[in-house]
């Protein structure tokens, strides 16, 4: 989405939100899926009539680097910040089923896939699962409920229920649409990153479980046999490197972090192997998509060699990622196996130089008032 996009849609959202206010200290927010009243939904047409008004009054500041928050609105921030709750079947995406991720309107970060979305009939949206990672569940105040929070940035969701029986996950994350902002498949901003350390099932399985990540997949890169197969690979012919394909938020995470696990969790110094496995289809690899990936992997292993390291890593622009065999995804988690070819070992990385040190958290405005 545009940032011009994101305006407009912030805008009518603002207004939707203004319309719903009347009824968030009424109501007592997400209730069991059960013996929902049904509220009458303010019209729609009367949102929109105002938006002339309202023109203007709307900041958005949110950006897509790391700690960079939305300025809410009385209404957004009635939820996101009070834990109010909106009017039930009055928000935009109770009935809202296209295809694409829900996220935190207030930080941004990836919150839903709209594949676990489902209607609920209680009025608000319904999901049976999260991303991984992206949503914290905490006691309600009320001692009773199970509240959700986005574990990015701590904006109230809403509350989730298990026990219903409403989905096969037996699970419903009852979330308040003002808490989101819904971003089309395609428009989407996904984080991307490649890197080869050896045999691939380790090196997915740990970059798997680093927060933010949203899929890493396994594959062949490097090589000059177009959709080669395990086996042509094995032969050593085709140039290919095993690497993984890692899918980020870029809100939860960050190239460089992610980077140093991949440092981390395979031996950068080992020239065409990792540990048993021999052969330049094991090399070390990191694959930059951009000239700021390629920055930061270099730097990465100016640091390693500072730090008495005789790196080999490879570091060429990414050629065409070809995703491995189905039976190669996910192997050690299937097989519920710990793998035999990598293990983390933190390394205690350099201080950056004073410029490099990033923001703190907080908006702009924040940050301007903590310096003057
Ligand atoms: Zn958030």
């Amino acid at each position: 989405m545009t940032k011009i996009e994101r305006l407009i849609s912030g805008r009518l959202w603002s207004l939707a939100a203004a319309a719903l206010a009347i009824g968030l200290a009424a109501t007592l927010g997400c209730q069991q899926a059960q013996g929902e009243p049904e509220d009458e939904a303010p019209a729609e047409e009367q949102v929109e009539d105002e938006s002339a008004d309202q023109e203007g009054t709307e900041d958005v500041s949110q950006d897509d680097g790391n700690g960079e928050y939305r300025e809410l609105t009385p209404e957004e921030e009635a939820v996101i910040v009070h834990k109010g709750t909106e009017r039930p079947f009055t928000g935009e995406y109770d009935k809202h089923f296209e295809p694409g991720i829900y996220t935190c309107r207030q930080c941004g970060a990836m919150l839903y896939q709209s594949t676990d979305k489902f209607d609920s009939g209680c009025g608000w949206p319904a999901f049976d699962d999260e991303i991984d990672g992206a949503v914290k569940r905490v006691p309600d105040a009320d001692g009773m409920r199970t509240e959700i929070v986005c574990a990015n940035c701590d904006g109230h969701l809403g509350h989730v229920f298990l026990g219903e029986g409403l989905t096969p996950k037996d699970t419903r994350h009852c979330v308040n649409s003002i808490s989101m902002i819904f971003i089309p498949e395609g428009e989407v901003e996904y984080g991307r990153a490649y890197f080869a350390g050896g045999c691939f099932w380790g090196v997915e399985h740990w970059l798997e479980k680093e927060p933010g990540v949203l899929s890493v997949t396994s594959g062949y890169m490097q090589g000059h046999v177009e959709n080669p197969t395990y086996e042509q690979v094995c032969s050593k012919t085709t140039g290919h490197a095993e690497a993984v394909e890692v899918l980020y938020d870029p809100v939860r995470t960050d190239y460089e972090t992610l980077a140093k696990v991949f440092f981390e969790i395979h031996d950068p110094t080992q020239l065409n192997r990792q540990g048993p496995d021999i052969g330049n289809t094991y090399r070390s690899g990191i694959y930059p998509t951009s000239d700021e990936q390629e920055r930061v992997a270099r730097k990465l292993i100016e640091q390693l060699r500072s730090l008495g390291l005789d790196v080999v890593t490879e570091v060429e622009r990414a050629e065409t990622f070809w995703p491995a065999e189905e039976y190669h995804q996910n192997y050690y988690e299937r097989k519920g196996t710990l793998p035999y070819c990598h293990s983390r070992k933190p390394i205690e990385w350099p201080e950056e130089a004073e410029e490099e040190v990033a923001e703190p958290a907080g908006s702009a405005a924040q940050v301007e008032q903590d310096q003057g």
